[in-house]
């Protein structure tokens, strides 16, 4: 992890862009990405994620990379220098320099 924030921190340097890390203890897993409900009882082998609030179901994973998405959407984007940069506008500027 160390090795790997270290590499991103250049990247952002590079390009001026900013790294953000979660906190290790954000329940992105137990959290439904529906209504935000916490399932306290999810385990590490329960694969599905089914809200015991509103009833969403998604694979473990996806529901939590939807509440990882949703925690950086609160963030701003900004790469190469331009906030809110696209795909295509961060590989235009990377080819200009
Ligand atoms: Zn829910």
């Amino acid at each position: 992890m160390a090795q790997h924030t270290g590499y991103s921190r250049w990247v952002d340097n590079l390009y001026g862009s900013e790294l953000d890390i979660v906190d290790r203890f954000f329940p992105s897993s137990k959290t439904c990405s529906n209504c935000q409900d916490i399932k306290q009882d999810l385990t590490l082998s329960d694969r599905w994620f089914t809200c015991n609030n509103c009833g969403g179901f998604n694979h473990r994973d996806l529901n939590a990379s939807i509440n990882l998405a949703s925690y950086a959407d609160g963030l701003s984007v900004k790469v190469c220098g331009v906030d809110n940069a696209d795909v295509t506008t961060v590989k235009q500027k990377i080819k200009s320099n």
